[in-house]
């Protein structure tokens, strides 16, 4: 940017000089005043029309480097971090964690019976009912809360600096929400519902996140075993 600048402006003063040399020179009646002045209306006119290219160029440049970013980062159907974005943050967040010895949660989240959705009313349907989990999670999480869309139809947060009562009531607004939301099928409120496993951590003996995770995944397994639609706890290391 600043290079950019300081080229258009090097590049008018050069062409401002050159034409006001140029005009003193053809016409020798015209004073010395009349070529400072030209000196600075020339660069005045060419200026803007060889710079408004380039900051156009700059703006469009910067605009679709946001919006790259953000296709890089988020996933398009829930609007939840990618895997990628999340396991890049959680990491983060785990790493100041300990630093700083908070305490956190970790959720593994999974859509309840999903297949049969997909099958009984189609992929679109599926897709609307991802979207509407992504909208509730957004509208319920904080600002620290980690989501990410870590698989299909699988999901995992970090709650940064959060108890287990605290992760607890906040697993259970989302089954509430959820609960009480649907998607439309043909005029028909379709309803849907999710298992969560969810990971406490007060202390940090485990020195990489996939294990923490690990401890998430299995509480899910257990969630779903004894009948979906809950939340099981498990106190990790
Ligand atoms: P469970 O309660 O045990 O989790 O059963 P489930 O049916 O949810 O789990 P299963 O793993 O058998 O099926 C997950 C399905 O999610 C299968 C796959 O086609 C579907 N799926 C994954 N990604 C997407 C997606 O982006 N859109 C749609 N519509 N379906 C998806
Ligand atoms: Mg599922
Ligand atoms: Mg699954």
């Amino acid at each position: 940017m600043k290079k950019t600048v300081l080229l258009v402006t090097v590049f008018s003063v050069l062409v401002s000089i050159a034409l006001s040399f140029l005009v003193a020179t053809l016409i020798p009646s015209i004073s010395v005043k009349v070529s400072l002045i030209m000196s600075v209306i020339v660069p005045l006119i060419i200026a803007p029309l060889v710079s408004f290219p380039f900051v156009n160029l700059l703006f469009q440049l910067n605009a679709l480097e946001v919006e790259m970013r953000a296709l890089a980062t988020y996933d398009a159907l829930t609007k939840l971090l990618n895997r990628r974005a999340f396991l890049e943050r959680a990491d983060f967040a785990y790493n100041i964690a300990k630093r700083e010895k908070q305490p956190f949660c970790i959720l593994a989240v999974d859509l309840d019976f999903f297949k049969s959705i997909n099958d009984q009313y189609g992929h679109a349907t599926g897709d609307e009912v991802l979207a509407q989990f992504g909208l509730i999670t957004n509208q319920i999480s904080r600002e620290s809360d980690i989501c990410g869309r870590t698989g299909g139809e699988e999901f995992s947060f970090f709650l940064a600096n959060t108890t287990i009562d605290e992760a607890e009531n906040f697993t259970n607004r989302l089954h509430t929400a959820i609960r009480s939301a649907s998607v439309n099928y043909k005029g028909l409120p379709i309803h849907f519902t999710v298992s969560i496993g969810l990971a406490a951590f007060t202390g940090y003996n485990i020195s990489q996140l996939d294990a923490l995770l690990q401890f998430a995944d299995a509480a899910l397994y257990e969630a779903k075993k004894s009948g979906r639609n809950q939340t099981v706890k498990s106190v990790g290391l």
